[in-house]
């Protein structure tokens, strides 16, 4: 499937929600992106191995993968870039990734095949030049990964906000938010475990309403869109408790039993 976020004549924002094979509920859904700008390319959190081939077909209709200028990584999580060695291969791309994972990430690739192509940026983000605008790639760190950036298109005002606003769904219910209670379990565990601390959530939201965003798209599960579901969103997890927070000595003993099938 694949969502329009944002067209104008210079400037399109794509969503594509259901390349990978989730495999019976064995992979998460997880969500890329493409922007077009004035004919140039940039791919957000392209994915893993399995979503390469086919977001290569996809995106060929709304522009040449081989072209591609750039791939943004909100991190170095599997589902996020393991198909680097694929885009280096078949496209001119660089990757934009932050610089505390800029030299880990080459190991995904064969030797040799990142050299040169890997741009770190550093904890306080940068603006991106592009075609006639320049977009924001934003410090997210802790939220979930120690070196987490998001990345801001003020021409779509959509803040593509990685794994933070994931929600946990199958791929046929992926479609914008529009009663928050009602989407909220299928956020909650994920918020509760994956994200640091509430300490850096509310960092996160003083710089989210300074931006002020007309959409919030993170790479799982549905989209967050409007003042009205983004303000509720921002509310619930600026008092949210996670990560350390709730951590506790009993979590760190040994196991009593076996706790796996094998
Ligand atoms: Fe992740």
């Amino acid at each position: 499937m694949v969502f329009e976020l944002f067209k104008n004549e210079q400037h399109v924002c794509l969503m594509f929600s259901d390349l990978a094979d989730e495999g019976a509920g064995e992979v998460v859904q997880s969500n890329q992106f493409l922007i077009v700008q004035d004919g140039n390319g940039i791919l957000l959190d392209p994915g893993g191995v399995m979503t390469y081939n086919e977001l290569y077909i996809a995106m060929s209709k709304y522009f040449s993968p081989k072209k591609l200028k750039y791939i943004f990584a909100s991190h170095a999580d599997p589902d996020i870039i393991a198909s680097l060695p694929r885009w280096l291969t078949g496209s001119e791309t660089k990757l934009l990734i932050s610089a505390l994972w800029s030299r880990f990430v080459p190991h995904f690739c064969p030797r040799g095949k990142a050299e040169g192509r890997i741009i770190a940026v550093p904890d306080q983000g940068t603006l991106l030049p592009f075609g006639s605008t320049a977009f924001q790639i934003l410090p997210a760190h802790f939220l979930h990964s120690e070196g987490n950036l998001q990345f801001y298109d003020p021409v779509s005002r959509i803040l593509f906000s990685g794994d933070m606003g994931a929600s946990i769904l199958p791929c046929d219910r992926v479609a914008p938010v529009t009663d928050f209670a009602q989407h909220l379990p299928f956020m909650h565990s994920f918020h509760t475990r994956y994200m640091v601390s509430n300490k850096v959530c509310r960092y996160w939201v003083n710089m989210v309403r300074a931006i002020d965003p007309e959409w919030i798209v993170p790479q799982h599960g549905a989209p967050l869109k409007g003042s009205l579901v983004i303000g509720q969103f921002l509310d619930w997890i600026e008092s949210l408790s996670c990560g350390v927070d709730l951590m506790t000595q009993e979590m760190y003993t040994p196991p009593l039993g076996m706790n796996v099938s094998l």
